[in-house]
């Protein structure tokens, strides 16, 4: 090594002995598996926060072209903001669930949209309709008896 520390850094570069290649070789080394992880993680987060296959692909190609040093600031700025699991659990809160089937429905429809079965009743109470699988009357907050009844069956 007392040879080619006189060499200048460029000289190094050019014409690297053992113990430099090894090093340049390391750094390489872990440039590519950060940037392996790097994708890996764009590709899970993205796919938790969006259903849509090309925004999903064009986050990894983001990360994957301009290095995650650029790529990674850039995909979190852009990305959206919430979990899609959330939303699904905020959305799945508003919805009537038929009873029939067990899909989820769209709590304006009178009918389930999976099997055509009715999916609102009556309030008792007030009279309002409103879907079968609320345990409340959103109107009046009168309790649904038919769904308690079918709990407790
Ligand atoms: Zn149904
Ligand atoms: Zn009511």
């Amino acid at each position: 090594m007392t040879g080619s520390s006189l060499k200048t850094a460029s000289a190094v570069f050019l014409w690297p002995n053992e113990s430099t290649a090894v090093i340049v070789a390391v750094i390489w080394g872990l440039v590519l598996f950060f940037w392996i992880i790097a994708i890996v993680w764009t590709t899970k987060d993205s796919n938790a926060r969006t259903q849509s296959i090309i925004k999903q692909f064009w986050y990894i190609i983001l990360v994957t072209i301009w290095w995650p040093i650029i790529g990674l600031p850039l995909y979190i700025a852009l990305r959206p903001a919430r979990y899609r699991e959330k939303y699904e659990w905020w959305q799945s809160q508003n919805a009537a669930i038929c009873l029939s089937c067990g899909h989820r429905n769209n709590p304006h429809h009178t009918h389930c949209v999976f099997c055509g079965e009715k999916i609102h009743i009556k309030c008792r109470e007030c009279h309002q309709p409103y879907p079968a699988s609320y345990a409340y009357c959103p109107e009046c907050g009168a309790p649904n008896i038919d769904q308690l009844l079918k709990e407790n069956r």
